[in-house]
């Protein structure tokens, strides 16, 4: 079977529902050679891993930053998951996420929609984030999904979000890079066109995930050449989150051996 890894996946450390030992044995079910744990604003995954049955695991970071306001997800590969300084940045992604959630458990209260911090921090792992808020909207019977509790509530610019404090692009790079690893742009698909991503790869980014979740080739295409004019690594991931976003399959996107080596040597 040729080599494949998958470069982005979530854990019950952030918003997945798989723990980190069952990505492991799901990866290896699926033949996956390689993988990497990018939860959002943690690397706890690392620590919560008895065994990895021979799966080569690359480390990995998926932290929230912005930019003019937008959200943009910056993965860091190859990090030392023990460096003090990246400890210290998660931590304070901690309590910056813990005063926004307060804020929009706030928000929702006014609006006659109930949720405690208790209820909140019952279903989470580490990283307590906007969609276990929509979970317990949709558990709780305030909206009947949980696509509509982003729509109507908590979705960016929506009248129960607060976007509260940030970390800058060039903090975040300064972090992962001083960790050892390498900075990868996230699912550029996402944002707000070519010239938006193009902006944010300027601040040093230096690589780009190109293949992403079940996106078709023609959809991932600008992306290699983008990657290609800007000498940018090109990597892959699924962005799994398990029955946290039903229809992509850990695997749906995935590196080489080349690329994945190249992830790995870096370190
Ligand atoms: P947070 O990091 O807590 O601000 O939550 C951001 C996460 O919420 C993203 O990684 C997405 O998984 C999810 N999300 C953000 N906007 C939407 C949306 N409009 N619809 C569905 N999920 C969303
Ligand atoms: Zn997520
Ligand atoms: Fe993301
Ligand atoms: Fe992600």
């Amino acid at each position: 079977m040729p080599f494949r890894a998958d470069l982005h996946c979530h854990s019950t450390c952030s918003d997945g529902s798989c723990t980190p030992q069952e990505l492991i044995d799901l990866a290896i079910e699926k033949g996956l050679s390689g993988l990497s744990i990018t939860d959002h604003d943690t690397v706890d995954a690392y620590s919560a891993i008895s065994d990895n049955r021979g799966l080569k695991l690359l480390t990995g970071v998926e932290f929230s930053t912005v930019l003019n306001g937008k959200s943009v997800h910056i993965l860091g590969y190859g990090i030392d998951v023990s460096s003090q300084k990246l400890l210290d940045f998660c931590a304070k992604h901690q309590e910056r996420r813990r005063t926004r959630n307060r804020g929009i458990l706030s928000l929702l209260e006014k609006q006659g929609m109930v949720i405690s911090e208790e209820e909140l921090f019952a279903i989470a792992g580490h990283t307590v984030g906007r969609p276990h808020i929509a979970e317990l909207l949709v558990s709780k019977g305030y909206v009947d999904s949980h696509q509509k509790a982003f729509q109507k509530y908590i979705g960016d610019g929506k009248s129960c979000y607060i976007q509260g404090d940030h970390f800058s692009i060039e903090e975040t790079l300064d972090i992962i890079h001083g960790a050892g690893g390498i900075s990868v742009l996230a699912h550029p698909h996402l944002y707000h066109g070519k010239r938006f991503v193009k902006t944010v790869l300027e601040k040093g980014i230096r690589g780009l995930e190109c293949d992403y979740a079940c996106f078709p080739k023609a959809q991932n295409a600008p992306w290699h050449s983008l990657a290609e004019e800007l000498s940018l690594l090109k990597t892959a991931g699924s962005d799994f989150h398990g029955k946290k976003k039903p229809g992509i399959p850990l695997g749906a996107s995935c590196v080489d051996e080349k690329t994945f080596s190249t992830l790995i040597i870096s370190l």
